[in-house]
């Protein structure tokens, strides 16, 4: 089954280029988890340009779909809320960049690994970056232990 998902954000109002680039990284984000993305920027409409006649496209786009995923800031887009409102009651199921932004992938700044989710603090190994739960608990943490017990040693 393909997994369609229409990407909506807020538009107006912002910088058209900065926008373009928020949804085309959504897009490559959503491609990458095995999502089918539709981009209401590829709608096929010049952007800026008419309101109403764009709803009606990205409506038409948006039905195709099984889900949503709206990224950051939606709730500032007209647009944006009376398509999470059609998507929901015509039982497409909603996806939130922010709750995304938890699963987002890191390389460990010790192991060089990816790892997904929350990072942990490399202090003292490394200064800055985040690292992976093993490198935590086998690198950082004796680390930490050692430099305790000088500590006290001295
Ligand atoms: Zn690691």
């Amino acid at each position: 089954m393909s997994k369609k998902v229409y990407i909506s954000g807020a538009i107006a109002h912002y910088d058209l280029e900065e926008r373009k680039a928020a949804f085309s990284a959504a897009a490559t984000h959503l491609r990458a988890q095995g999502y089918e993305p539709m981009n209401p920027f590829e709608n096929g409409l010049p952007q800026p340009g008419d309101w109403r006649e764009h709803m009606r496209v990205d409506i038409d786009m948006l039905l195709e779909c099984q889900y949503i995923y709206m990224l950051k800031g939606w709730w500032v887009s007209k647009g944006a809320k009376l398509e999470l409102d059609v998507a929901t009651s015509c039982g497409l199921k909603p996806m939130f960049e922010e709750d995304d932004v938890h699963n987002e992938e890191h390389k460990c700044c010790i192991c060089g690994k990816t790892f997904y989710g929350y990072g942990n603090d490399p202090y003292p190994v490394k200064e800055e970056g985040e690292c992976c739960e093993s490198c935590h608990w086998d690198v950082v943490l004796k680390e930490r232990f050692r430099l305790a017990k000088e500590k006290n040693q001295v």
